[in-house]
């Protein structure tokens, strides 16, 4: 057995900040001298040094100082195929797919480069804090093979499976509904709950999925109810019109999902920028989530997602980040934040009720929140990451609030040499998520190994 002590400034939550209007310090906890006790990756007692301390006499202790630690960020919706072609020139959604995205997803049929791209990958996210990940992959079983075992080299918790596709695609890159449900099958049958390895029964979206593709992921959710099911939902408006041409039995977008039997927990649609209040009602009732990817939205046009009306408590959404990669042009979720932030003042911008309008910001508590904990809730991974409570996976990143531009100096020169309060260090986040990037993320921690050091 393996055992460690971490000693630093901690900072995660315990309750969803967006509960906590006002007070919203009540959802996060903070111990400025704090001590993460480690037995083989998992946390077994975690608090304020002087109360942990004197419980673990030969504990062998790492200091990481005048750094932020938070648990490790979670990204609930990403293109492990598109690592390579992130910031792609001049094209909206449906143009930009076929333009930039299915040539180069196409070459993952190749072991050799899709092996490649899942190291690149795993850097990226490292070096941007992030240690869970929920993934898409290509139509090929490559592909998905090649990120489940650079996932599980590294220990790391991710969320993939076979991305299916049939329609709307160059014919060399469609998946047969056929093959796409037994390459499927095999897949979970290889990977499911393997390590921290969870398989998505992942059909691309609605407006690529023929009748019979759906039929398939349908089978599957249902011989595999404990699988994930990860998509596309309503993120732009040309989108919707031509799945609303194609499934005219189907009232609206999530009707698709709904009527082939795939939406309730564990399922989540990325985006949902055009959903309506309908959809939203239905969103929240069958506890299914919504991937909000500020970046992705921003950098294709997509349009403004209604954080403000998702977090309505009359009918709250379930509601991880995403960074989108490659339509996100960023790993970093800290960018996701900074560009959330910017997209929650937009809607202000229009929206006439007080109450969504003060939901549409992005507080330093609601934005860490949405990253750590949030996110592992909206994914029904909370009983494994999100937070420090013993018994969850040690997975961790320490931020550095004194990296990165000088801008951060005036948010240091408020707080002093070190945070010493909730308000302190969340006053620092703040600044780290709007002024800063990934230059903060000074180590990045996967079940008790450091697997990321700036600047090594
Ligand atoms: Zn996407």
């Amino acid at each position: 057995m393996t055992t460690l002590g971490i000693r630093g400034a901690f900072f995660d939550f315990v309750d969803d900040p967006w509960k906590h209007v006002g007070r919203e310090q009540e959802a996060a906890r903070f111990h400025a001298d704090g001590l993460m006790v480690i037995e083989d990756g998992r946390i077994v007692d975690f608090g304020a040094y002087d109360n942990i301390a004197p419980r673990h006499r030969a504990l062998e202790v790492t200091p990481i100082a005048d750094r932020l630690i938070l648990p490790g960020f979670i990204d609930g919706h990403i293109h492990f195929p598109q690592t390579r072609v992130v910031g792609a020139f001049g094209e909206q959604l449906l143009s930009w797919l076929q333009v930039w995205v299915f040539p180069e997803e196409l070459k993952y049929k190749d072991r050799a480069y899709a092996a490649d791209a899942a190291r690149r990958f795993f850097d990226n996210l490292l070096a941007a804090g992030t240690t869970t990940c929920q993934a898409f992959t290509t139509s090929a079983a490559e592909s998905a093979e090649c990120l489940f075992d650079e996932a599980a080299r590294r220990n790391m918790r991710l969320i993939s499976g076979l991305t299916g596709i049939d329609r709307y695609v160059p014919a060399d890159y469609a998946n047969t509904p056929e093959e796409f449900y037994r390459e499927s099958k095999r897949l979970i049958g290889r990977y499911h709950r393997q390590g921290r390895s969870l398989y998505a029964v992942t059909p691309r979206y609605a407006l690529g999925s023929s009748r019979a593709l759906l039929e398939a992921c349908q089978r599957l959710k249902s011989e595999h109810p404990d699988c994930w099911v990860n998509t596309h939902i309503s993120e732009t408006r040309d989108e919707i019109a031509a799945v609303q041409v194609e499934f005219t039995d189907c009232a609206d977008y999530l009707g698709v999902y709904e009527k082939y039997g795939l939406v309730g927990p564990r399922f989540t649609g990325g985006h949902g920028i055009w959903l309506t209040e309908d959809e939203f009602g239905r969103f929240s009732r069958s506890g299914a989530a919504i991937v909000f990817c500020p970046c992705s939205n921003l950098f294709l046009g997509s349009g403004l997602f209604r954080i403000g009306r998702a977090t309505d408590p009359r009918s709250r959404v379930r509601l991880a980040w995403g960074s989108d990669v490659g339509a996100g042009n960023r790993f970093s979720l800290l960018g996701a934040l900074d560009e959330g932030y910017k997209i929650g003042m937009c809607n202000n911008a229009a929206v006439t009720d007080a109450a969504e309008a003060e939901r549409n910001k992005i507080s330093p508590y609601r934005g860490f929140w949405s990253i750590t904990l949030g996110g592992a809730e909206a994914l029904y991974l909370d009983e494994w990451v999100g937070n420090f409570e013993p018994g969850k996976e040690a997975d961790f990143v320490a931020l550095d609030w004194t990296a990165g531009p000088s801008a951060l100096a005036w948010r240091q020169s408020l707080v002093g040499d070190r945070p010493r309060t909730v308000e302190q260090a969340a006053d620092l986040l703040f600044g780290l998520m709007m002024v800063s990037d990934d230059r903060s993320v000074d180590e990045t921690w996967v079940m008790g190994k450091r697997l990321y050091k700036k600047g090594e």
